[in-house]
């Protein structure tokens, strides 16, 4: 007999690991292969930012990752030794106001363990060759490490198999975007030297191009540099040894800085493509396969995580027959699409200013950005986004109330999370008023007292999605949502 699950997920980099372990902890029979035999070995990502560690308290491994990783207060930006900018992410609204400094290795590691607790686990060397889907569900065949193949049957299908996805090539769906013509070149190195820190990111802007230090764990650093324009008809540079970064190092750093022990040397281009639609049918896409861009700003694997907590309380309410298919699950790619071309424009721009040759051009970036910066209004705005704090969906057709982040104090409280169902939160200063409301579709929402002006309905991934004195339209709301499985009283 053919397996068959209510979810299939195919890739187990960090997005799969997550949107697996969230469909686990809201009950949902999920099966999670990787065609690799191994997990990554490369630090990769670096950073998890604020927003994402939100989430990651939510789905119950927050602490893991805490006391797995290095604080980082922010970023600073130079010329030689003069400091040109600072970006400090210490005064967000969140009980994370820091960047996160941990190898995707490590990342990997700590959501594997956290899916191990949940009853879960990665299916090595099993590839997705392919899928057909129907109104029913979707039929995958499946390529195990000893070459025999199987079919399963699932409900649904994740594509979280990276940026040469087979989900999405098999959809047809289109990778729209670009290679950029620069080459670069990243390093893992320890570093030594008077400037060397272990708890903020550094880049310098040199007339050279671009050179940035990502501390990763005491002493032991990601060298990050672009090496100009790709030769007309270049297959791409070779791998940089630890004499050229070492190069680099002594013309565009601080001075005095000495690389050593070179853990990974690798050079890269940089690609900035996404798919219009994250949905087709029964499959979606999630991080890489949806979306790649810079490593400028760190925010790939974040933005890929969060995708994950965007959809897997979605299906899970689908699946549980408590939530609708249309609203809940065409607001996934209404939204995380919206984030995706958000992120893609600022990592490039954040690029393209680095990447600035003229040399007048760079004196007025670098005068602009020192004076610019400075502004409180400016580092407040800059920090929320690098932090993807800022991240709302105002523009969903789930977000009646604005669709923002609920503030940082409140955020904190994992109560509103529904705890493993899930469902969302009605909060309101006086519990009664709404229990009786809230009741009538258990599976759908839980009621709680809280501090706020207005009774308040949050989304599992807390999110505001109504806000309202109005028990009529909140009434409306949920009916809107609920599905044909409704529990009700
Ligand atoms: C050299 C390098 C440096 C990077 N540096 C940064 C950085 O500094 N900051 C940052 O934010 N991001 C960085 N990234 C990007 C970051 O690593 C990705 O955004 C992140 O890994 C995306 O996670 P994912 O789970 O979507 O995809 P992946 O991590 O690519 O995982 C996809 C998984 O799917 C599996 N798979 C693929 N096809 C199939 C199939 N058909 N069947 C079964 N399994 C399949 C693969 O084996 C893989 O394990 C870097 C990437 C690279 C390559």
């Amino acid at each position: 007999m053919a397996d068959r699950r209510q979810v299939l997920v195919a890739g187990a980099g960090p997005v799969g690991l997550m949107m697996t372990a969230e469909l686990r902890r809201y009950g949902i029979d999920v099966r999670l292969i990787d065609k690799a035999a191994q997990p990554t070995q490369t630090s990769k990502a670096l950073v998890v930012w604020s927003r994402t560690m939100e989430l990651l308290d939510r789905a119950g491994c927050g602490g893991a990752f805490l006391a797995a990783g290095m604080k980082a207060r922010g970023g600073g930006m130079f010329s030689g030794r003069e400091r040109l900018a600072t970006l400090d992410v210490r005064a967000v609204d969140s009980p994370h106001p820091y960047a996160l400094m941990i190898a995707q290795s490590e990342t990997e590691r700590l959501l594997a363990e956290h899916l191990d607790r949940l009853g879960g686990r990665v299916e090595r060397e099993v590839e997705l060759t392919g899928f057909s889907q129907d109104e029913s569900g979707v039929q995958a065949t499946l390529r195990h490490a000893d070459g025999t193949a199987e079919t399963i049957g699932a409900d649904w299908l994740i594509g979280c198999d990276g940026a040469h996805s087979t989900v999405r090539h098999r959809l047809g769906f289109a990778f729209e975007g670009e290679t950029l013509e620069s080459d670069w070149i990243l390093a893992d190195v320890h570093l030594h030297g008077p400037d060397v820190v272990s708890d903020e990111i550094r880049i310098y802007w040199h007339a050279d191009g671009v050179l940035a230090f990502f501390p990763i764990t005491p002493g032991r650093f990601r060298v990050i540099a672009d090496l100009g324009e790709t030769p007309p008809g270049a297959a791409g540079r070779p791998d940089p040894t630890l004499a050229d970064v070492q190069a680099l190092l002594d013309r565009r750093g601080p001075g005095e800085i000495v690389a050593g022990d070179a853990i990974w040397l690798s050079a890269f281009r940089i690609n900035e493509r996404k798919v219009a639609s994250y949905r087709g049918g029964r499959a979606f896409l999630a991080g890489d396969a949806a979306h790649i861009h810079s490593p400028a700003g760190g925010q790939g694997m974040n933005t890929g995580m969060q995708d994950a907590a965007n959809l897997a309380w979605k299906l899970a309410l689908v699946i549980r027959g408590e939530g609708r298919d249309g609203p809940l699950l065409d607001s996934y790619s209404d939204e995380r699409s919206a984030v995706g071309d958000l992120v893609l424009r600022n990592a490039g721009a954040m690029t393209r200013v680095a990447l600035l040759r003229n040399p007048i051009v760079q004196s007025i970036r670098n005068f602009v950005v020192s004076h610019v910066t400075r502004l409180s209004p400016v580092q407040q705005r800059m920090a929320e986004q690098i932090t993807e704090l800022d991240i709302a969906y105002p523009g969903s057709p789930l977000s009646v109330g604005g669709g923002h982040r609920m503030p940082g104090s409140l955020q904190a409280d994992l109560r509103i999370g529904g705890g493993n169902l899930p469902r969302l939160t009605l909060l309101h200063p006086h519990r009664h008023a709404i229990a009786g409301l809230a009741a009538d579709w258990p599976g759908l929402v839980q009621a709680l007292e809280a501090a706020v002006e207005r009774p308040t309905l949050v989304r599992p991934d807390g999110y505001i999605a109504l806000e309202t004195e109005d028990f009529a339209a909140i009434t409306g709301y949920l009916a809107a949502l609920a599905g044909p499985g409704a529990r009700t009283k």
